[in-house]
């Protein structure tokens, strides 16, 4: 049976689905939470990242220094100049000349100092003389200390990476070299990461500058770097500068923007150094493959997951599917699925009574509908009944039993059948056929014998009324004569009595026998008792009739078989309006009327 209906499966699947719709749901606001966790966790990680790196340049940047600054300070020209605190210019123009074309360092400075604090020589102007005591705290500490000093410090120029070296003549200070490098070397170093970087001094520090190096000022902070892009002084001017003056990371308009401290060597903070960087560019590949990994495991899930529910039903489905057509195949009745006119399936039992098809398939190539086996026959169910569709009408007659005649293989088959719909969705209705052959036998043989005479086997005359009613209902219908004709056998009683009641009988029987070879098969003969006949003939009027009769006649006194014999005839014709006792009597009367006038003879009334 291919038809097949559940609630329980219909819930169970309507449930599975909002169960995982529900879990999907919550799954994958998880994977969103922990993509966001991850990417918060990226940022920082970055952010920190572009902190130890910007440390990282700005300490080798100083050692670098420092290490020049140490070669230098052991020039011994220099040790001479600064014990006489007169410095040839020119000498040192080229030293930093030189070191310009040797490092990656463009704006090294270089500040000689006396031993009283006294600059005597500075490489980036023509100031000097003055007194830096109470201005450099750094200087006074390396000549108190003797010992090396780097730094970042801010002065009157700018804030810039330094180291500070004694010069030393037999362990004694002579003077101080202080070699000052810039953070645009850093600043470039970024750049090719796509970071692009703002020095920021902060108030205070910027107020002590008198000689500003780069000339850029935003906010009234000074900008140590130069090449700082335009819009980014932009957007530090209307985000607010101040916003941005404290260690940390900054996610904001599609960058994330890293302040790192500018400490000076008495960790006092001097400003910051400031850093964008476009989060389209920093790598999200972590957390794609994140995501990726978590989608596909879902979906693996849910694959694996509505795989299962597949097999669960599919195994749910083949249990009930077998579970229903055991039952059916069980029943003694045939079940037959079909739609209104096409055979769909049908139980085992089918094949008991149409054998001769190997299957199902070969039925259907053979009568598509099991209809056209049903036989026409007066009070069986036909293809179509009263203009509808059997199924239809037996389906709107159920009070009715309604049976079926089959003819199957030189067989006849009676069954009673009951109609119900099964699937309104595809259509399908069953048949269920109950097997009532023997009843129906039975019931036919009994019918016929209440109506059949049993010495002639012609009808009696209850099957003569019968006959007589139902002709006369058509004729008044369609419109056709009826002729009656009414035979008896003359003087039978001599018959009888002169050869015996037995010899009689063969008379009854030859003679009935001769004339149902004379009739058509329209014509009813019919025996009404002792030797008294009736023939209706229908289509025919009374001349008609007598025509017959008289053909009888004739014949029946040429037979002599077993005996000869004579017979009379009284014929006569429905008149309409008239009820079939008026019919007869007035045959009857004819009949009588033939006797009179001396019998073997017809007479028309
Ligand atoms: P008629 O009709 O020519 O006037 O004379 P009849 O001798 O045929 O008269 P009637 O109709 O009175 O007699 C009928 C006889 O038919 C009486 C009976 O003995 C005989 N008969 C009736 N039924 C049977 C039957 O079943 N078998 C035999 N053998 N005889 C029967
Ligand atoms: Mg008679
Ligand atoms: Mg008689």
């Amino acid at each position: 049976m291919n038809i097949f209906n559940n609630r329980k499966i219909y819930i169970f699947l309507a449930s599975f689905i909002s169960i995982l719709m529900v879990a999907s749901y919550y799954y994958f606001d998880f994977v969103n939470a922990k993509k966001h966790e991850m990417q918060e966790e990226n940022y920082k990680h970055q952010a920190t990242s572009m902190q130890s790196r910007v440390a990282q340049m700005i300490y080798e940047k100083q050692k670098a220094t420092l290490a020049i600054a140490l070669v230098l300070s052991q020039d011994q020209r220099l040790i001479e100049e600064i014990k006489h605190r007169k410095v040839h210019r020119q000498y040192y123009k080229e030293l930093v000349k030189k070191l310009k074309q040797d490092t990656e360092y463009k704006n090294i400075w270089f500040n000689i100092i006396d031993k009283d604090l006294n600059s005597v020589y500075r490489s980036w102007t023509n100031r000097r003389g003055d007194d830096l005591t109470n201005v450099r705290a750094d200087l006074a500490e390396v000549l108190k200390t003797k010992k090396v000093l780097y730094t970042i410090s801010s002065g009157k120029f700018t804030v810039a990476i330094k180291a500070i070296v004694p010069i030393m003549e037999s362990n004694r200070v002579v003077g101080i070299l202080e070699l000052i490098s810039h953070f645009n070397s850093i600043e470039k170093g970024l750049k090719k990461s796509k970071i692009d970087s703002v020095v920021m001094l902060n108030k205070k520090h910027t107020q002590k500058l008198q000689y500003p190096f780069t000339e850029t000022f935003l906010e009234g902070y000074y900008i140590a770097n130069f090449d700082v892009p335009k819009e980014k002084l932009e957007y530090l001017q209307r985000e607010g500068v101040e916003n941005y003056f404290s260690t940390g990371y900054k996610i904001e308009n599609g960058y994330m923007i890293v302040s790192y401290p500018i400490v000076d060597f008495n960790k006092e903070t001097l400003g910051y150094y400031i850093m964008f960087q476009k989060l389209a560019d920093i790598s999200t590949d972590d957390e794609e493959f994140f995501i990726f990994k978590w989608v596909a495991i879902g979906f693996i899930f849910i694959l694996i997951l509505a795989g299962m529910v597949n097999l669960v039903l599919f195994y749910l489905l083949a249990r009930q599917k077998s579970y229903i057509k055991n039952i059916i195949d069980s029943s003694t009745n045939i079940v037959v699925i079909n739609d209104k006119n096409r055979i769909i399936d049908v139980n085992q039992t089918f094949f008991k009574y149409f054998s001769k098809e190997k299957d199902i398939d070969e039925f259907k190539d053979r009568y598509g509908c099991i209809c056209e086996l049903f036989v026409h026959e007066e009070g069986y169910i036909t293809r179509y009944m009263d203009g509808e569709l059997w199924i239809d009408y037996i389906l709107n007659n159920p009070e009715k039993r309604n049976k079926v005649k089959i003819n199957y293989n030189n067989q006849s088959y009676y069954f009673t059948v009951g109609v119900s719909l099964v699937s309104e969705e595809k259509g399908y209705y069953s048949a269920i056929f109950s097997d009532v052959t023997n009843e129906e036998m039975y019931k036919i043989k009994l019918e016929k014998l209440t109506i059949t005479d049993s010495l002639t086997n012609i009808g009696n005359r209850r099957f003569y009324k019968t006959k007589i009613e139902e002709t006369i209902s058509l004729a008044k219908r369609y419109k056709f004569p009826i002729a009656v004709i009414m035979i008896d056998i003359d003087h039978f009683k001599r018959v009888n009595d002169k050869h015996g009641h037995g010899v009689g009988d063969n008379v009854l029987i030859e003679y009935t026998k001769l004339i149902s070879t004379m009739i058509r098969e329209a014509d009813i003969f019919c025996r009404m008792g002792g030797e008294e006949f009736v023939i209706i003939v229908p289509y025919a009027d009374a001349q008609k009739g007598a025509k017959l009769a008289e053909k009888v006649r004739k014949k029946v006194a040429e037979h002599k078989v077993v005996l000869p014999i004579t017979m009379s005839f009284g014929v006569t014709e429905y008149i309409l309006g008239e009820d079939s006792d008026h019919l007869l009597t007035r045959a009857d009367e004819a009949l009588y009327q033939a006797k009179a006038n001396g019998r073997n003879q017809v007479v028309t009334r």
